[in-house]
């Protein structure tokens, strides 16, 4: 199962579906660097062994040619035709692989990607950045007989599988957190709104709490510690007259909230 397609989709242009190999040449033991493509058979453990040539009559792969020899991997250029298109006339000419090089280019490796159905491709192929194209095409030029090469892949992780579990569980864990602080914000802002500020809470009236110049239904006790007032108390005036301990009140109206705990009145709001 192949979902490195859902990448493109998922985050635009940045296509982020990878999966590394590279190109050994027998004869020197040098190995050069390449992306493998997004469609086509995967490479096995064991890669790909074959003579790489590049086809001299259309060295860009954009139309069939005869192939040089058995067992031939095709060293084709970019530009011309789609990735796709040089993969099906390498394969229809006998190629049991394709690398495809970048000959101008600086921007390093590509994975060759093909819209729609490719299930018709079953070589494997690989894009050379520029350096490693231009080396290896020299290389394949000054030997005298095709030169012996093996394709093989670099991450031996099985990157459909990391496709899947990136979907399954990276995506919706970022979703999840980018839930949870814009939901912690909400709260947040939500709770600000609630109480009533500091500096607006002290500015309220204050009065000391006396037995003798108690009025008739006048509270003798703190409606929030239900504690009676004790003479000489410090207490505070709420808009709607009721009167609590200084402290319990500034605490309930700071981060509780702004309404007075008897009439439910707000205390930010005059008159109300
Ligand atoms: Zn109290
Ligand atoms: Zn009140």
């Amino acid at each position: 199962m192949k979902i490195g397609w859902l990448y493109p989709l998922l985050f635009g242009s940045c296509y982020i579906f990878k999966a590394h190999g590279s190109l050994l040449v027998i004869a020197t033991n040098e190995t050069y660097a390449d992306r493998i493509a997004s469609f086509g058979p995967r490479l096995s453990e064991n890669g790909k062994v074959g003579y790489l040539v590049e086809p001299f009559t259309d060295p860009t792969g954009c139309s069939r040619v005869n192939a040089p020899c058995s067992d031939w991997v095709a060293l084709v250029r970019r530009g011309g035709c789609s990735f796709i298109t040089k993969v099906r006339n390498m394969q229809a000419s006998g190629a049991i692989a394709v690398a495809v090089g970048d000959p101008e280019h600086q921007s390093g490796w590509i994975t060759m990607y093909a819209p729609g159905d490719t299930s018709d491709i079953t070589i494997p192929s690989v894009f050379l950045a520029r350096n490693e194209y231009r080396a290896l095409l020299y290389l394949s030029k000054i030997v005298d007989s095709p030169m012996t090469i093996l394709l093989q892949l670099d991450d031996f992780i099985t990157w459909p599988l990391l496709d899947i579990l990136m979907v399954i569980f990276v995506s919706p864990s970022i979703m999840m957190i980018f839930i949870y602080i814009s939901w912690q914000l909400r709260l947040k802002s939500r709770k600000k709104l609630e109480v009533a500020p500091m500096e607006f809470v002290v500015r309220l009236g204050l009065k000391q709490f006396s037995f003798e110049k108690l009025r008739e239904n006048e509270a003798e006790e703190c409606a929030i510690c239900l504690e009676d007032y004790i003479n000489g108390e410090q207490l505070r005036v709420l808009p709607c007259k009721h009167d609590f301990h200084t402290y319990c009140v500034d605490a309930w109206l700071t981060t509780q909230k702004k309404f007075c705990p008897i009439c439910k009145r707000d205390i930010t709001c005059n008159p109300c």
